[in-house]
């Protein structure tokens, strides 16, 4: 009797601790992702016997190819996982997309819409109500899909995934900005004399250190909140030789660092108006010591514990996750790939970097794991993209960069899917009997040796108009005289025809529009590289073949299949027409997947045999419903 009452009490104060008692969920389907895994590379390791956990759930439920996007770009395919529809219908259709009045390249994913009323007052600018982030991904995700019917959904790191979805749990994946709103600019301090930076995610700032090696300058914040004239923010940044370390104060921060190491966390607070202030959180890496310092210091990511913009459901799991973990990145693409390719970070930093980013992926995922109260569960690492882009040139023997990648390097690709393996073992011993799990990629990865300046063929071929005078154009299409221009190069794998009506300076009507794309896509599988007549491009794909739906004014008219090896440059990507057609890849960013769609399939792996055949990765969707709907 005693005891009965004593397990009364008990429960009754456990009841009036936690309120309703968590559910715990028996059968739970579990989508393991990682970003860019290749079924080739998979293959390869299995066989070798080097992913053994991959090998037992091959052996023991399916593995395949799975077919990915059009083109294959990890946003684009993580939405067609999302929502189960193509482009056409979930609205995202490259990294990049153009505003069709001003030419002008933006990033696809999210926006910002500033607040409408703003009340300017002693020179200040007051927004009235708060600015909107959207997602512009249209559609339902399955996992609201799963809640509407009364499931619990947790959903971690999926790509295009911010703002969150008001669900269960959400922690907000590639599309969170970092503090100046940008998807990831970092800073980089130098006593060199600089180049202009080639990149919008790269601040190069010149320091010069005084007779005692005293270094003075900022650390650049976001732009005033209030005053649109004003200077950006900033906080005090100091460096001093310190035996063969260095002695780093930033803002309130003092810390000291060796040649090649990281810090911790460092909180940086950007105050205005003598009261006010907005927080961060960065890690610095000493590049260099003394007498030729260089620092490298990440974009400052939105502060976990106070975050000035939604990052998570519900809202305060980003804040209790970092009480459970530590803290950690919070961009969306925290693994920012230009300071590798820049020459700012070694190999081996670049590495360590994604280590820290994988550890504290893992603690969320497995924590989430543990709780055992979602009916879906799904986490996405991408740390198998970034290692892959970076790194291919050291598995590549054609890559022009292989003969000077140095043996870790050439390593890093089967070291990151011996790290999938492992993660994919954690995740197996936190299965119950009940549980079914699927692994995938959105997309494989193939070579990436030389860049094409898409835009330079349409000038060449008379479709892309140069201004008066110009050889040539820079990005943003900062020459091109649109009065005379038909068809024009954005984004990864996107040309789009300057059609009238839509186009803000458009020329070309629907039936010449008809024939100007029947030419490109006869005339550019033709195209060969000039060095040894190689076939560049495969296939082009009509839009309005590919993207039934309703394509809104984002989807691009044709869509560019390169073959491996070739890829649209970086200039291509923002609106540029360099001089010349085909040049090398020089940069570490060396392995890619944004070609023809069926060279670069993902992976599927599941711990069952599944009833109807997974093909697509819009067909998981479908089956995470039906599964929810099925118990
Ligand atoms: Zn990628």
């Amino acid at each position: 009797m005693k005891t009965i009452r004593l397990a009364l009490l008990l429960a009754l104060t456990l009841l009036t601790a936690c309120g309703e008692p968590d559910r715990t969920v028996e059968q739970r389907l579990i989508i393991l992702g990682f970003d860019g895994m290749d079924p080739n590379l998979a293959q390869r390791w299995m066989d070798d016997g080097s992913l053994p956990n991959f090998s037992r759930l091959a052996a023991s439920g399916t593995f395949a190819p799975l077919k990915t996007s059009n083109p294959p770009q990890s946003p684009v395919a993580w939405s067609d996982f999302a929502t189960g529809n193509g482009p056409g219908t979930h609205g995202i259709y490259d990294f990049l997309r153009r505003d069709p009045a001003t030419y002008a390249p933006a990033f696809s994913i999210s926006e910002n819409i500033p607040p409408e009323s703003v009340l300017e007052l002693f020179g200040l600018h007051l927004p009235l109500e708060d600015g909107q982030i959207i997602n512009r991904r249209q559609g339902a995700p399955f996992w609201t899909q799963v809640e509407a019917e009364g499931g619990d959904s947790t959903v971690l790191r999926v790509p295009v995934t911010f703002p969150p979805d008001p669900i269960h749990r959400m922690m907000s994946g590639m599309g969170v900005p970092d503090l100046l709103g940008s998807q990831g600019t970092y800073t980089f301090y130098t006593t060199r004399p600089t180049m202009a930076a080639s990149s919008s995610s790269t601040r190069t700032v010149r320091i010069r250190p005084d007779r005692e090696g005293l270094i003075t300058t900022t650390l650049e914040g976001p732009a005033h909140p209030l005053d649109p004239d004003a200077p950006a923010l900033n906080v005090p940044l100091e460096l001093r030789p310190d035996g063969d370390s260095v002695a780093i104060r930033l803002g309130e921060s003092e810390l000291t660092l060796k040649e090649g190491q990281w810090s911790n966390w460092v909180d940086v607070r950007f105050e205005f108006l003598g009261f006010a202030s907005v927080g961060g959180i960065v890690r610095l890496n000493l590049v260099s010591s003394y007498p030729r310092v260089q620092l490298y210091v990440s974009p400052i990511h939105i502060d976990p514990r106070a975050p000035v913009v939604p990052l998570s459901s519900p809202p305060d799991y980003a804040e209790k996750l970092a009480e459970e973990i530590g803290l950690y990145h919070t961009i969306g693409m925290p693994e920012e790939t230009w300071s590798l390719n820049e020459g700012h970070l070694s190999d081996e930093a670049y590495l360590d970097m994604i280590k820290t980013i994988l550890s504290e992926r893992e603690a969320m995922f497995y924590s989430a794991l543990d709780q055992q109260d979602s009916d879906v569960v799904v986490g996405v690492f991408v740390q198998t993209d970034r290692v892959s882009h970076m790194f291919y040139r050291g598995i590549d023997p054609q890559h022009p960069l292989y003969p000077e990648t140095g043996e870790a390097a050439r390593g890093a690709i089967h070291w990151i899917y011996r790290e999938a393996d492992r993660i994919l073992g954690e995740t197996m011993q936190r299965m119950g009997p009940n549980d079914r799990l699927i692994v995938l990629s959105d997309h494989g990865f193939a070579p990436f040796r030389r860049a094409v300046h898409l835009n330079r063929w349409l000038v060449d071929q008379g479709l892309l108009a140069l201004q008066p005078g110009a050889q040539s154009s820079s990005v943003g299409f900062a020459q091109i005289d649109w009065s005379k221009t038909q068809a024009y190069a954005v984004g990864l794998n996107s040309i789009f025809i300057n059609r009238a009506g839509r186009e803000g300076q458009g020329i070309v009507g629907q039936a010449e529009a008809e024939k100007i794309k029947q030419r490109i896509m006869l005339t550019l599988p033709g195209l060969q590289d000039p060095d040894d007549g190689a076939q560049i491009v495969a296939e082009v794909f009509d839009g309005d073949v590919i993207y039934p739906g309703n394509a809104n004014q984002d989807a691009p008219d044709l869509v560019v299949g390169y073959l491996p090896g070739y890829r649209a440059s970086w200039q291509t990507t923002l609106g540029g027409a360099p001089s010349s057609l085909v040049e090398d890849n020089n940069r570490k960013w060396s392995g890619d997947h944004c070609m023809l769609p069926s060279a670069v399939p993902g992976v599927l792996f599941t711990s069952f045999q599944p009833d109807q055949p997974l093909e697509a990765i819009a067909d998981i969707a479908r089956y995470a419903q039906e599964h929810w709907s099925a118990h």
